[in-house]
This record gives C-alpha cells, structure tokens and sequence, in this order.
C-alpha cells in the first residue's frame, strides 16, 4: 500500500517521499489508519519494522490538523509525548521525528538522563509541540517545572515491555497521572505479556490490537 493513498499533509508527505518511503510496511499500514482516526492503539512489534513512522506520521497529521484548542498562553505546548526506556532510542526517535516533522512548524525535543539539564530545560521552556523522553527524566522536568504536560492529547508508550523490565512502572504512573485524560494513548511491545495487559488496561481506552 502506498504512502500517497494515505492523503497526509503535504509537509508530511513530502518528508516521507525524500527519504524514499514509497509503500507502508505491515504495522504502517495497519496503526496509521487507526491512529487517524483517534483509536487508542497497542501494537506488537519489533524495532525495524517501522514502528516509528507507524505513530508518528499520523500523529504529526493529526497535530497539523487540530489546532490545540484550549486558550494556552504558551505558543507551543506540549501536544504529543513519546516514552521510551533508553537513551540510544529516545534518540533514535527523536531523529526520526525531526526528519517527518522537517517541512512542517511543529517542533520537537528529547531529553534523557546522564547528561545537564539546562540545555533541555532551555529547549522545553522554548516550546515544543513533540516531545521524546526517558520517564526518570521527565520527571526531572516535571518536577522543576520545565516540562508541562498539561496539554498532551498523545502519548506513546513505545517498547513498553523494555520499560517495565527495566522498572520503570511508577515513573510511568506518575507521568501518565499528570496527563489529561481524554487523550488518545498508543503502546508498543515487542510482548503482550501479563505486565503489559495489566498497563493497557489501566491507560488505553478501546484500544485496536495489532500484531504483525
Ligand atoms: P523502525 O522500525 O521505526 O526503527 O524503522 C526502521 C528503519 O526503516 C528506519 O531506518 C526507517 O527510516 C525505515 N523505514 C520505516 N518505514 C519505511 C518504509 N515504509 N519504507 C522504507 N523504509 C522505511
């Protein structure tokens, strides 16, 4: 199935089409329509399928095409969050996000833990609409004051079973207690392990399974 059935935001599409993506991988073309059309979401699938593009193509659309309504002060809040368990791929889909996100005016950051805090404080104070973190330290952010979260209408918990694994269970549930809860809520793991069941049946709504 080809990317230009999909009809994204010509920013969107046209990022996509300079790095050669012509046809959607099988977890593409089964998590962009549902993530369009605003379904919670918990997907099964490894890295290298192209998970990455899978959430955050429909969700940059979806950012470009609703304007965040609520009467916010700050010019770019934080519409869209990202979690996942390490720095090497809190990095990775950062990189990837930047590249989707190039043409259009959304702008993105990630912060992660072992290295200062003023640089990314800088950034989030500059205003970001996608941001991509590490929960230990989000809830660095958090807690200084320099991430809020207030407006988040997306969150992807992505290789949710490296999180738990790793222990990060209650950093989660803090964050996940300081997001709206009318939100649309997107899990990846490589396994829907018992953990993971018990995760998505706490914080995604309705949620569309897909395995590929
Ligand atoms: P991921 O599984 O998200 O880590 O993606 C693995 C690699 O596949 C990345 O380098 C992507 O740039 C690339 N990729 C993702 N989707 C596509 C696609 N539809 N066509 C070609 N390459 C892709």
């Amino acid at each position: 199935q080809a990317f230009t059935s999909l009809q994204l935001a010509e920013p969107i599409a046209r990022a996509v089409a300079e790095m050669g993506y012509e046809n959607m991988t099988p977890i593409q073309a089964q998590a962009i329509p549902v993530v369009l059309a605003g379904q919670d979401v918990m997907g099964a699938a490894q890295t290298g399928t192209g998970k990455t593009a899978a959430f955050s193509l429909p969700l940059l659309q979806r950012l470009l095409k609703h304007e965040n309504a609520s009467a916010s002060p700050a010019r770019h809040p934080v519409r869209a969050l990202v979690l996942l368990p390490t720095r090497e791929l809190a990095d990775q889909v950062a990189q990837q996000i930047k590249l989707y996100a190039q043409y259009t005016n959304l702008r993105s950051a990630v912060v992660f833990g072992g290295v200062d805090m003023k640089p990314q404080t800088a950034e989030l104070k500059a205003g970001v609409e996608v941001l991509v973190a590490t929960p230990g330290r989000l809830l660095d952010h958090i807690e200084a004051k320099s991430a809020v979260l207030n407006q988040v209408e997306y969150v992807v918990l992505d290789e949710a079973d490296r999180m738990l694994d790793i222990g990060f269970l209650p950093d989660l549930q803090r964050i996940l207690s300081h997001l709206p809860p009318k939100r649309t809520t997107l899990l990846f793991s490589a396994t829907f392990s018992p953990e993971i069941k018990k995760l998505a049946g706490s914080y995604l709504q309705n949620p569309v399974t897909i395995e590929v």
